[in-house]
């Protein structure tokens, strides 16, 4: 009988998910997670985005992340018992995965301090995300009952592959296939694929750049025969890409947990506001940012920070999105793209209108450009700022920080670092800044040792680790070290065509 009300008043404070595009239909989160994208093409949104106080906040600085994780994700996904947040949480971030005790510590120096995203078994930050979402979604499989199998198809530029790859892996009830750009990933990130372990995954090279990989896979998912002969089988194609709220969600805590770390370390006074500055790509990263600050974090700005593609920039400079332009390759590639999807969610919290919002992105559809106007430009600019810098000013950052405090960061790091000298000059705003870091500098290690100024001449991946970890104080990760020893496992390819065929050949 307890139990029976204890249900009735779960059900009555549930969070409901719909689209940023409004069709009317609402999902609990594990709907919501399993299937992705909405039925409009819009991005699934919480209805309501749940408040914290001070005690709450308070609570979290003497727990583990693991338990920080377990409140602040607890708010959201109201669906899953306690329990079931507790045993996904430990699998992600448990097990000895992550090199720090802290998962995602704050390194903190006199005038900003380092947020530390990179420290899980891929090295760069998309293991925070892509090490819970298996979990959620494993969970939410049970949870609604689901028979098929579900098929992850990923198509990757370098980063997201692996962190998939490694965070699927044996997870029961799901498969998982990556396709890669022959020659279009760094011989790191080629290897990390590669050599990956688990029963449940395949990696394929695609004859073609990653644009060929990237609509083969969309063309997989929009193929109603082919989606048919699938579901035959028992499989149903899943996807573990930044529109995910499973991908989304996990972000949020650790905006909470640096903010405990800077209060319990004395750097900051509880309740004192401080700004974040990001290295921006998809808008996934900066936008958990502004949930937790839309939450009472005490967050005064979230500066964007780009490289050359800096469609973000402008608009939130002008309130004008455009992606006319031409497309560059920069040193910092995980931030190489001119569609920054989670923008999407960022119109609709700040307008509630979803009418406007599915406008906006039909005109990016069909002009490649939108306008929001003055007045919600202003809006927006009330919490972020932009600036973007040259591959050039990104590698004197490294190097001039290496100089002052003996400590490497990664290029896309750097790029949020000079972002963040940028603001503060600009607005004399004097709040603590908290840089985001993103990957390792192992991970870039040819643009980072440039950038250092070393010799780098004939050296390979392996020699180009080993010469890093001489100017480092943080060792090479373990992911990486142990890359020279590993067999490759994968070594399919297939033609642009062919992407099809190779999924069949897979699933057996
Ligand atoms: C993915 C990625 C980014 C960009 O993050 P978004 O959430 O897409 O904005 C930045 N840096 C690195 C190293 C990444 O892998």
């Amino acid at each position: 009988m307890a139990g029976y009300v204890m249900e009735e008043k779960k059900e009555a404070i549930g969070l409901k998910y719909s689209s940023t595009r409004g069709n009317g239909i609402s999902l609990d989160s594990a709907e919501a997670i399993i299937q992705g994208l909405a039925a409009d093409g819009g991005l699934f949104v919480p209805d309501t985005l749940p408040q914290v106080d001070a005690s709450f906040i308070a609570s979290l600085q003497d727990l583990s992340y693991e338990e920080r994780a377990e409140k602040v994700l607890g708010l959201f996904l109201t669906d899953y018992t306690a329990d079931a947040i507790k045993g996904c949480v430990e699998r992600a971030y448990g097990n000895d995965k992550f090199d720090a005790a802290m998962r995602a510590p704050v390194t903190i120096f006199e005038d900003i301090s380092v947020l530390e995203l990179w420290h899980g078994p891929t090295s760069a930050f998309k293991d925070m995300a892509l090490q819970l979402l298996p979990q959620l979604m494993s969970t939410a499989l049970k949870k609604t009952g689901e028979a098929a199998d579900v098929l992850i198809l990923v198509a990757t530029s370098g980063d997201t592959g692996k962190a998939a790859l490694e965070g699927f892996r044996d997870v029961p009830q799901i498969r998982i296939m990556v396709f890669y750009p022959e020659g279009g990933v760094s011989r790191i990130q080629q290897l990390q694929m590669l050599t990956q372990e688990g029963s449940n995954v395949n990696v394929t090279a695609v004859r073609g750049n990653f644009d060929d990989a990237q609509s083969g896979v969309k063309k997989i998912f929009g193929d109603k025969a082919f989606n048919e002969e699938l579901a035959v089988k028992g499989v149903k194609l899943s996807s573990a890409n930044s529109i995910n709220w499973g991908r989304l969600v996990p972000q949020i805590v650790y905006y909470f947990s640096a903010y405990a770390d800077l209060v319990k370390a004395g750097r900051i006074k509880a309740g004192e506001a401080i700004n974040f500055t990001v290295p921006t790509g998809n808008f996934g990263d900066i936008l958990a940012g502004f949930y937790a600050k839309c939450m009472g974090l005490p967050v005064h700005k979230l500066v964007c920070a780009s490289n050359a593609n800096n469609v973000l920039t402008d608009f939130l400079r002008t309130g004008i999105y455009d992606r006319n332009r031409d497309f560059h390759k920069t040193i910092t590639p995980s931030m190489d793209i001119l569609i920054s999807s989670n923008l999407e969610r960022l119109l609709y919290h700040m307008t509630n209108d979803t009418a406007r919002v599915a406008g906006w992105m039909k005109e990016l559809q069909t002009a490649g450009r939108y306008d929001v106007g003055a007045e919600l430009l202003a809006k927006i600019q009330q919490t972020f700022w932009a600036d973007w810098t040259s591959d050039e000013a990104t590698e004197e950052l490294i190097g001039r920080v290496y100089q002052q405090k003996h400590y490497v960061p990664d290029t896309h790091t750097a790029v949020a670092w000079k972002v963040a000298e940028n603001y503060q000059q600009a607005t004399g705003d004097e709040h603590p800044m908290v840089v985001v870091s993103t990957a390792s500098p192992y991970k870039f290690n040819g643009s980072v040792l440039a950038a250092l100024g070393a010799d780098t001449k004939g050296l390979d991946e392996f020699q180009l680790l080993d010469k890093l970890q001489e100017l480092n104080d943080n060792p090479t990760p373990r992911g990486l070290a142990a890359l020279k020893n590993k067999q490759q496992r994968h070594t399919g390819i297939c033609e642009r065509d062919g992407m099809k065929q190779a999924v069949l050949d897979f699933i057996g």
